[in-house]
Formats: structure tokens, C-alpha cells, sequence
């Protein structure tokens, strides 16, 4: 099997070549824990789970590892457990479990090693250390910083020249920093904020940047250069920039990952998540509540839904698209929920797989498959094996998956109400309210007709529950 990956690094596909068959290398940051984690972070999470299954198929199970870590030091979190008057290590714990619980309902593996930040203190004042004997990293005013024109190729990967940002900086500059990109590798800590002993002669307490943290985990867990490096886009600048600025120079090597891989950003129902346009959704929220779309999603269901769009475009997250793909798990669940499991999932998805994770095409691959498993029963093991590969479904029947209206049976009023709304939206030609609702009783499992009175010439809704 040939696998062809997109490398942000040379901005084309390449085909993948392991440094090692044998222990295929991948790196993947994960979530800063102290809140719950986002619809936007399921993606890389999903993403690179996918990528992870791929891997295992083509150099085998054991010859794969996969890190993805857990921040656990970070002034947010300093920040909200002062807020909810808990110690952090209650938050972090709390926030991590949570995590879990949620990606796991989202079909996705354990990775084979989750390193925590604040279990490699040592390793990243060793790199901090190394950093200044080679004279790419100073210690000022009880801080170690990495000296950005020590490097002659930084901004590499981003594609980014070192003038260019320095005439773009826009933040006020401390004064001691010698150059205005500087990045900080520790920062002194004041009492009562979390800390250790400083590296580089420096006295008291301190904690590391961010960005230090995840080069200090890769190495420990995965060598000084390894396969390949992954995360949303909003990191290629400055966070992997900045990894690669400490591990290269620290290790003297010519890389840190051979390829590195961005999924694009996640929007929902058009817009830019945030809390204060109040469309910003947890896994959590998803999975639990009726908080989007008036349902309860099943982690499967929303799984395949993050699955249809390519993982480099930007993805739009609707209730439609939610819809969609409960819809063609019920399906499924119909189909295959007694069948007997393959040995092998469909070389043709295997292969979109294998063509930088192409994703909508192995959806379309396998509605042809449920095509002809309807007719032909005998296809039905192969296409529980290629699901199960995928992580799409385990076994659950259609009541297991209907999570959303076994736990809001569907209330009249409320329906009519919306339904009243959306006329009255459509009279002031105010569409997209109107999509909107009719979206969200979509998510409720109502689904609209819209015909003219004869006689009034006046638009009629009715509605009926569907599945
Ligand atoms: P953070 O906890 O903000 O560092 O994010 C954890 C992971 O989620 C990183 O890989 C981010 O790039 C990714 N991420 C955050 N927000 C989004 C989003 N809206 N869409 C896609 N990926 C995201
Ligand atoms: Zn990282």
C-alpha cells in the first residue's frame, strides 16, 4: 500500500516513508486541560485517530507509536482554578477524565502513550539547559529565551521570514528580549502559582512556555527526529514553529518530524465559535445535552459527520450534517447490526484513506457498499469490517444510536411554536432564521411540508416525526 500525505512543511502530498518500519512515529498535541473540550478539538482528535488506524493496517498494530499529550501546566488553568477556588491539580484531573469520556464515545483509540506536561519538568529544563550552552537560548530577568536569529531557516515551516515579523510586531516588545520574536522557554513563577527550581543559574521558582513542553514530551517518547508531527492549523504559527525551533537546535538535527500535518479550523452554522456569539459547543453538549439542534448526537453520529469534509477544508458544523449521518447509521444499524465482522475492510476505502486521508470519499465508497449489501447479504461482513476500521460503528442497533429522541420525545407545542416562527421569519424574508429552525427541528426528528392553501394562496406547514 502507498500512502500519500499533505506536508505543510514542503506544501505538496509526498508519499510517506517511515524512518523506520518497524516504529512508525507520531506526535500530536493535545488538549490543555481546564475546561471542557470543544467540537473544534474533536477534529484533530478525530483526525489523527483515523491516521493512527491507517498506520496500524499498513505497517501493523505494534509497529506504531502514537503520542499525544496532555498540558497540564498553563496560566489558563492557574486562571480558572483560582476562578472555581479548586487546586489545580482537582481541575486538571477533572478536565482530563472528561476528555476521555468524550473521545472515547467518539470511537477514537487511546493513543499508545499520553505524556503529561508536569511528569517532564526534568526533560524540559534539560532542553532549556542545552539551549543556552549552544548558544541559541539566554537566560534575563529570570527567564530563558530562545534567541529566534540564532536560527538561520526560522519560519520555515510556516513560511514566514524573520524581518517580516519583526516589522509586523505588534505587541509590545519586553525590554528583556533581545530580539522582538523571542520566544520564552521558562518564565519565573510567583508564590502560589505552580513552580520548580529553575534551570540556567537561575534562582527560585518557575514553569515552563507552552511551547517547550510538547518538544521536551516528543523527544522523550519519540527520538530526536521522528515521522510525523500533527495538530490544527492555528498551531503551525508560533507553536510548531517554535517546537521545531527549540528541538532542532537542541539536537542538532536537520528536522523534528519529516512531515507535519494541520486539519483546517471547524465553524459552526457559518459562523466562528465563541462563547460570546453563544454557538460555541462542547463534546460534551453534543453527546449529553439537547444543546444543539434541540438532540442528543451519538458519538458514532458525530464521528461520521466530522468525517465528511477533508480534513485540510474548513469544516461548517450543522444540524443537517448531523442529520445526515444519524440517518445513514440507522441504516446501517439496520443492515449489519447481527452481521458477522470481516477479516478485512474494502481495499477501495483503504486506498482513499491512503490518499491523504480522503475521508469523503471512503463515505461515498461506502454508501455504494450499503447498496449492495442490501441486495446481497453476503457483502454484509465486509462492510461491518471497513466501519469498524474506521471507527464508524461497533455493533449499536438503531435504538442504541437514537440517543436524541428517546431522550426528548418530541413536544407538540414547542414544535408549533416553531413552526409559527418560521412562517413568521419567511414573511419578513429572513431566510437563514428560517433555515435555521427548520434545522433545528430537523435535529428534533421533524420533519416539514411546506404547501399553498389553494384558496388563500398562503404557504401551510405540516410537520410529521421521522426517522
Ligand atoms: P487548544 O486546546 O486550543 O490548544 O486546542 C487543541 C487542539 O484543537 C489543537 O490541535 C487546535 O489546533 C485544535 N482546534 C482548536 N480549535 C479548533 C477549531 N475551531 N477547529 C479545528 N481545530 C481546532
Ligand atoms: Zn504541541
Amino acid at each position: 500500500m502507498s500512502l500519500t500525505l499533505y506536508n505543510t512543511l514542503s506544501r505538496k502530498k509526498e508519499a510517506f516513508e517511515p524512518i523506520d518500519p518497524e516504529n512508525v512515529r507520531m506526535y500530536v498535541c493535545g488538549p490543555t486541560v481546564y475546561d471542557y473540550a470543544h467540537i473544534g478539538n474533536a477534529r484533530p482528535v478525530i483526525v489523527f485517530d483515523v491516521l493512527f488506524r491507517v498506520l496500524r493496517h499498513a505497517y501493523g498494530a505494534d509497529h506504531v507509536t502514537y503520542v499525544r499529550n496532555i498540558t497540564d501546566v498553563d496560566d489558563k488553568i492557574n486562571a480558572r482554578a483560582a476562578d472555581e477556588g479548586c487546586s489545580i491539580r482537582d481541575l486538571t484531573e477533572r478536565t482530563a477524565k472528561q476528555f476521555h469520556e468524550d473521545i472515547a464515545a467518539l470511537g477514537v483509540l487511546p493513543p499508545t502513550v499520553e505524556p503529561r506536561a508536569t511528569d517532564h519538568i526534568e526533560e524540559m529544563k534539560a532542553l532549556c539547559e542545552t539551549l543556552v550552552e549552544k548558544g541559541h537560548a539566554y537566560a534575563a530577568e529570570g527567564h530563558v529565551l530562545f534567541d529566534v536569529n540564532s536560527m538561520a531557516d526560522y519560519g520555515r515551516l510556516s513560511n514566514r521570514s524573520v524581518d517580516e515579523m519583526e516589522a509586523g510586531a505588534r505587541v509590545e516588545v519586553a525590554p528583556y528580549k533581545k530580539g522582538p520574536m523571542d520566544f520564552v522557554l521558562w518564565k519565573p513563577s510567583k508564590d502560589g502559582e505552580p513552580g520548580w527550581p529553575s534551570p540556567c543559574g537561575i534562582e527560585g521558582n518557575g514553569r515552563p512556555g507552552w511551547h517547550i513542553e510538547c518538544s521536551a514530551m516528543a523527544g522523550k517518547h519519540l527520538g530526536d527526529v521522528f515521522d510525523i508531527h500533527g495538530g490544527g492549523i492555528d498551531l503551525a504559527f508560533p507553536h510548531h514553529e517554535n517546537e521545531v525551533a527549540q528541538s532542532r537546535c537542541a539536537h542538532g538535527t536537520d528536522a523534528m518530524a519529516r512531515v507535519w500535518m494541520h486539519n483546517g479550523f471547524l465553524q459552526v452554522e457559518g459562523e466562528k465559535m465563541s462563547k460570546s456569539l453563544g454557538n460555541f459547543i462542547t463534546i460534551h453538549e453534543l453527546l449529553d445535552t439537547q444543546g444543539f439542534g434541540g438532540s442528543r448526537w451519538h458519538g458514532r453520529v458525530v464521528r461520521w459527520a466530522m468525517l465528511g469534509t477533508h480534513y485540510r477544508q474548513p469544516i461548517d458544523w450543522t444540524v443537517d450534517r448531523l442529520v445526515q449521518a444519524r440517518s445513514s447509521l440507522f441504516e446501517i444499524a439496520e443492515l449489519l447490526h447481527d452481521a458477522d465482522v470481516g477479516e478485512a475492510p474494502n481495499e477501495e476505502v483503504v486506498a482513499a484513506l491512503s490518499d491523504d486521508l480522503n475521508t469523503p470519499s471512503t463515505l461515498s465508497i461506502i454508501h455504494g457498499l450499503m447498496k449492495s449489501a442490501r441486495r446481497n447479504p453476503d457483502k454484509r461482513a465486509e462492510l461491518k469490517a471497513t466501519l469498524q476500521f474506521m471507527g464508524l460503528y461497533g455493533s449499536e442497533t438503531v435504538d442504541e444510536l437514537d440517543v436524541g429522541r428517546t431522550a426528548c420525545d418530541v413536544d407538540e407545542a414547542a414544535v408549533e411554536d416553531l413552526i409559527a416562527a418560521r412562517l413568521a421569519a419567511r414573511r419578513d424574508k429572513n431566510w437563514a432564521e428560517a433555515d435555521r429552525i427548520r434545522d433545528e427541528l430537523s435535529g428534533m426528528g421533524v420533519q416539514l411540508k411546506d404547501a399553498k392553501d389553494p384558496e388563500t394562496g398562503e404557504v401551510v406547514t405540516t410537520w410529521e416525526v421521522a426517522r
